[in-house]
């Protein structure tokens, strides 16, 4: 063990040294690393063709400027961002997001963990990810499309539904997806599904908004049944209060599982009697439409409300993270697994830090990373693309189903891949090798690509 340690600390000394600052980046590569050093060992093909550096070194960036005019008729400057990862087993895809956060090192770890998702989806799409520090919080709909529209004047030359199709994230929700659109089309004189997330009227499928949600609940049901267990009767707590946190709450209500918490960058709300159908329609109106924060919940539901405070102090059975990075530390990894926590499904984007997923394995908790537990949302994409190739729209049954079968064949790789010797399924081991196979595969067969 000791002699992979060090070889996991020499190459990510190089990954440091020629990425500097990028620190969520060097994050993702280095559990990427420290579950492939063993693999890669035993398979010394992929290490003589130098798969692992070659997939930690994106195939291109591109940055840009977007100029765009506010509402009292003044300049702002932001920058955009596509970094196109690896397109070994197919376009470039990824979402966008805008947050003041957005940097290089954010999309870097994005679009790498995105290359290993896409491929457990087992559909053909390779990985990207792109962005800018735009922030849409306060802004009108009006400056929110003279910034969509500049950042596509620009982006648009980089993308097609053949080479890299983008789709949401935090903050490009269909608003944003919509005035993207729009903006191509114009520019290009093409109707294509050049990007996913699309309005159901114009090109979009149905269950993509539900997707990442429903995804991440199904994986948790597959991790319960391996214990013979379900979700049902289950307190759940939820972090975020946006697109995937809300379809998550929806599915676990489904499922009969009571959610107590969810929350925004603000706090979160705590409610003890669960968050009902009734309750959820509220949330959904007050994020998606009146844009208001999570806090006027507790006032209209008389809820518990904690400024600056994340749900990872609540007991329950069951935790989603689905807000952003590196929301869940070591000591909340600590509380939840002391309060009796069994699950946990990730529907961020490595939500928990490299410590507190230590904590979680070690106490061989059924821990669903991120690039598993999440991968609902691009599957659907994928299910987008496949449908806008064909023109020919399927059914909510349909894409739900598939939706489904997909989430538990992710499951399926993570098990085969993962499980050790006494019966536990070490996930981010399975997910990552599971990931990697089928991407090194690719590129070996493709040459020095
Ligand atoms: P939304 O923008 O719809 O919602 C994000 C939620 O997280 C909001 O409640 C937001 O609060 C909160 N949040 C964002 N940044 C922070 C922060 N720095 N600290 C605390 N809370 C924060 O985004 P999504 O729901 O689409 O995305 C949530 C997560 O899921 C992200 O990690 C994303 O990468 C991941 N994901 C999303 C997919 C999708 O299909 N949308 C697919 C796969 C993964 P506030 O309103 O205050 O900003």
């Amino acid at each position: 063990m000791a002699n992979f340690d060090v070889q996991v600390n020499a190459f990510m000394a190089k990954i440091i040294a020629k990425n500097p600052g990028e620190l969520e980046f060097h994050q993702a590569v280095k559990e990427v690393t420290e579950s492939l050093m063993p693999f890669l060992e035993e398979n010394p093909k992929y290490k003589h063709a130098k798969i692992l550096e070659r997939i930690a070194e994106p195939e291109r960036v591109i940055m840009f400027r977007v100029p765009w005019l506010d509402d009292n008729g003044d300049i702002q400057i932001n920058r955009g961002f596509r970094i196109e990862m690896n397109s070994a087993i197919g376009p470039y895809k990824g979402g966008l997001r805008f947050h003041p956060t957005v940097n290089l090192g954010v999309l870097k770890f994005l679009a790498f963990e995105q290359v290993f998702k896409n491929s457990l989806t087992t559909l053909p799409m390779g990985g990207g990810k792109g962005g800018s520090d735009f922030d849409p919080k306060g802004k009108s709909d009006n400056e929110v499309m003279r910034f969509c529209q500049s950042f596509m004047t620009e982006l648009a030359r980089h993308i097609g539904p053949d080479t890299d199709v983008p789709a949401g994230d935090i903050g490009v929700g269909g608003r944003e997806i919509g005035y993207m659109f729009g903006q191509y089309k114009r520019l290009r004189n093409e109707f294509t599904g050049v990007l996913t997330g699309k309005g159901i009227e114009w090109g979009g499928s149905l269950i993509r908004p539900e997707a990442t949600g429903y995804g991440s609940v199904y994986f948790a049901e597959e991790m319960l049944k391996t214990k013979g267990d379900s979700i049902k009767g289950k307190i759940c707590v939820v972090s975020g209060s946006g697109n995937v946190a809300q379809f998550t709450v929806e599915k676990i209500n489904q499922l009969g599982g009571k959610v107590v918490t969810i929350s925004d960058s603000d706090g979160m709300i705590y409610d003890a009697n669960g968050i009902d159908a009734e309750k959820l329609a509220y949330v959904m109106e007050l994020k998606n439409i009146k844009r208001g924060r999570i806090k006027e919940y507790a006032a209209k539901f008389g809820a518990e409300y904690y400024e600056g405070k994340t749900p990872w102090g609540i007991k329950c059975d069951l935790a989603f993270p689905s807000a952003t990075q590196n929301e869940l530390n070591e000591s909340d990894a600590k509380t939840l697994v002391a309060n009796g926590c069994i699950a946990v499904s990730e529907g961020a984007n490595m939500p928990s830090t490299p410590e507190a997923v230590e904590v979680f394995l070690n106490a061989k908790i059924l821990y669903g990373l991120g690039k598993a537990a999440n991968a609902g949302g691009v599957s659907t994409s994928g299910l987008e693309m496949t449908q806008n190739s064909m023109r020919l729209p399927w059914s909510r049954e349909e894409v739900d189903q598939r939706l489904h079968e997909i989430m538990i064949n992710i499951h399926k790789t993570c098990e085969k891949y993962g499980k050790d010797k006494s019966g536990y399924i070490n996930y981010v081991k399975g997910a990552n090798i599971g990931g990697f196979i089928k991407v090194a595969d690719a590129m070996i067969a493709q040459g020095l690509v």
